[in-house]
């Protein structure tokens, strides 16, 4: 769940009788989460020396780790740590290589063949990109 104003301009707005392929879907899906990894406090982020504080780049500090155990909480504080924005828009980068190498070549019509011909069809490098963003084939 992404808050409306964080939402990145270029998502897809189908319009009726559109088809959005499978691919368009993860590129709307990388370049919303890169919007809201961009407009979040800077990273890299680093860990307050109790494990339980998140803090930006720039000191401030951008998230307070609660969980039923200590053990939980200094683990929740590292996994947010762990993954903060520059880290987000590292892998964001990755998936449109991936996206880019993988592109439609042609559809048939839903189904594509890509660019680097990948059997079966359709792409499982795509398949698997679309997985990692909870987007299922069959939704698209
Ligand atoms: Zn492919």
């Amino acid at each position: 769940m992404i808050p409306d104003d964080l939402r990145a301009d270029h998502q897809l707005q189908p319009r009726r009788g559109d088809v959005v392929t499978l691919h368009e879907r993860i590129e709307a899906a990388v370049r919303e989460r890169m919007a809201v990894a961009q407009a979040a406090s800077p990273g890299p982020w680093r860990l307050d020396p109790d494990f339980d504080d998140v803090f930006a780049v720039d000191d401030e500090r951008c998230a307070e780790a609660y969980a039923l155990t200590g053990r939980q909480q200094r683990a929740t504080a590292a996994h947010i740590a762990a993954n903060d924005p520059a880290r987000i828009l590292r892998d964001c980068e990755r998936d449109l290589k991936v996206l880019e190498r993988h592109a439609p070549a042609y559809e048939i019509p839903l189904r594509w063949v890509c660019r680097s011909r990948c059997k079966p069809v359709p792409c499982p490098e795509l398949v698997e990109t679309a997985e990692a963003y909870g987007i299922t084939e069959e939704a698209a």
